[in-house]
């Protein structure tokens, strides 16, 4: 059996990896320290047979014995409302984790997989965003301990890529929602689905005119299986995202209209370095990997208002 180890396995984007691979027949071991990540996202996982968990923080450099087959890079607090709470253990775990999965993927010749972020990019000047745009990105902001960190484990990738010829594969993410996102993650998504449905004002940052692209949780999770088990893509990188383009007041407004919610708008002052313009340009994974998004923003939205919903009602 084959076996694939995740790391931030309780996190969002980790835990329906987690069940993506048990589905397709591999062995998961999963890691994460909980700094952000919840129990809950795994729990269904506890009983089964092909599953491990291993609670560790991974921002200690550490020589891990673990036999893996394919490594699936993802332990990092990810939303900006938590990176500027926990700024060191953003950095630690992007440097020294990615340290760590890298010799434990070049021990096993292993595939590599490493979550990187649409962030990379900036506030960018290029518009959409193609894997070649090198980003502008101010190194010491608030966003900085993210999306240096992010940078950075691209480079060491790239670095045992090119030194050891460990087949590592770069995705860089852009904005993703579905359930199992935190209510209290900070989240556009989130922070508005929970807003509308308590009929609480809507929380705009600066004028609302600022655009992101958001992709249905199933559809990366496909876009993911397909880089870790492609050949011959070792050392690419791939931008995974959905190109549709929404300004923050449009995503309120549907917001509003899917919840049937009497929220107002509440415009709050701007956030530092906030990128004002964000779509991925996703030809390439449209013509090397055969994928493209699936799943339309409404219908996404529906399922997401459904689990928040769920969690309302039940505490
Ligand atoms: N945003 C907002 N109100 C909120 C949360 C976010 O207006 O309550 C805006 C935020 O300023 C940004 C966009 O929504 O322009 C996306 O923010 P998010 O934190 O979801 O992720 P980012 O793409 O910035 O990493």
């Amino acid at each position: 059996m084959k076996k694939v180890v995740i790391t931030g396995v309780a996190g969002f984007i980790g835990s329906h990896l987690a069940d993506r691979f048990i589905a397709e027949g591999y062995y998961v071991i999963g890691i994460d320290n909980f700094i952000t990540g919840k129990r809950e996202n795994i729990e269904h996982l506890k009983n089964n047979a092909n599953f491990q968990f291993i609670e560790k923080d991974l921002g200690i450099e550490d020589d891990l014995d673990i036999k893996a087959d394919i490594i699936l890079n993802f332990a990092s607090p990810a939303s900006p409302v938590d990176y500027f709470k926990k700024p060191i253990e953003t950095m630690r775990v992007n440097a020294i984790g990615t340290l760590n999965m890298l010799k434990l993927a070049k021990k096993n010749n292993a595939v590599f997989v490493q979550a990187s972020t649409s962030e990379v990019y900036g506030d960018p000047e290029v518009h959409p965003q193609k894997e070649e745009y090198f980003g502008h990105v101010n190194p010491v902001g608030p966003r900085s301990v993210y999306d240096e960190g992010k940078r950075f484990a691209e480079a060491l990738s790239m670095a045992f890529f090119r030194e050891f010829g460990v087949k590592v594969r770069l995705i860089r993410i852009f904005n993703t929602y579905g359930p199992r996102m935190k209510a209290d993650d900070g989240r556009v998504i989130p922070n508005f689905i929970n807003q509308a449905l308590k009929n609480k004002p809507i929380t705009i940052y600066g004028d609302g005119k600022q655009t992101r692209s958001y992709c249905f949780v199933d559809d990366l999770v496909e876009g993911i299986y397909r880089v870790s088990i492609k050949e011959d893509i070792d050392g690419e990188i791939f931008n995974l995202g959905n190109p549709e383009e929404y300004t923050i007041i449009q995503t309120a407004q549907i917001i509003k209209e899917l919840t049937n919610s009497n929220s107002d708008f509440k415009f709050l002052p701007p956030l530092q370095d906030d990128p004002k313009r964000r779509c991925p340009d996703i030809s390439k994974a449209k013509t090397v990997l055969d994928w493209k998004p699936e799943v339309s923003f409404r219908e996404g939205l529906e399922k997401t208002i459904d689990f928040f919903k769920g969690k309302l009602v039940n505490g």
